[in-house]
């Protein structure tokens, strides 16, 4: 029997996870499985329209209190889905005016029950470059610093996942212009 994967997959915004996926979607369909990647901002975007949000970034900037309601829907729709491979895409910690508030919570992380973590980085100065080109989305101020202080920040919040689950933490580096090699490296760690 094959086991069931659920893998959620983090990083700071830019670093390439959506990338990441879409080539690691590509390598496990050829061989043959099925696999469903979630967006879990989409996910909450979704529920926080029928809510009467406009605009995707208009999400991090509401009361903390109701994102939490809307990552609580999102995350009770994501333990319905019942495919082998479910990964899951997702940030550890949103930058919210009230400060960084976890993505995955204890409550959030009871619902969806996950089996591994990706946690996804790059060079701050890629991240930079990678943020700075990609002009679909509105993006908070961009620094250095402030990325530098990021990836410090998702560290202890996927430390505190792992503790929470039990689950292990892989931690990959999406290096610029080798994606595949990145894909490749989670695909064999967990054995997709
Ligand atoms: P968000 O959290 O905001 O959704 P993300 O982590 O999903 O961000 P992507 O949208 O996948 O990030 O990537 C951001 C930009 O970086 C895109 O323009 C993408 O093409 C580019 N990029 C991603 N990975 C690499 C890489 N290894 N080398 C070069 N460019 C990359
Ligand atoms: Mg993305």
């Amino acid at each position: 029997m094959v086991e069931n994967k659920k893998i959620i997959m983090i990083g700071i915004p830019g670093v390439g996870k959506t990338s990441l996926l879409s080539t690691m979607v590509d390598i496990i369909k050829s061989s043959g499985k099925s696999v469903h990647v979630i967006s879990y901002g989409t996910l909450m975007f979704d529920v926080a329209k029928e809510n009467g949000l406009k605009n995707r970034d208009e999400l991090r900037k509401l009361p903390v209190i109701e994102q939490q309601k809307f990552q609580k829907i999102a995350a009770e729709k994501i333990a319905t889905f019942t495919e082998q491979i479910i990964i899951i895409d997702t940030h550890a910690f949103i930058n919210s005016p009230e400060g960084y508030y976890p993505g995955l919570p204890e409550h959030v992380l009871k619902i969806i029950q996950p089996t591994n973590f990706v946690a996804v980085s790059a060079k701050p100065e890629e991240i930079y470059n990678r943020r700075m080109k990609d002009d679909t989305r509105n993006r908070d101020k961009i620094t250095l610093a402030n990325i530098k202080k990021e990836l410090d920040v998702q560290s202890g919040m996927i430390s505190a996942c792992a503790v929470i689950t039990g689950s292990p933490v892989r931690l990959v580096l999406n290096r610029e212009g080798k994606i595949n090699e990145a894909a490749d490296k989670i695909i064999k760690a967990i054995g997709l």
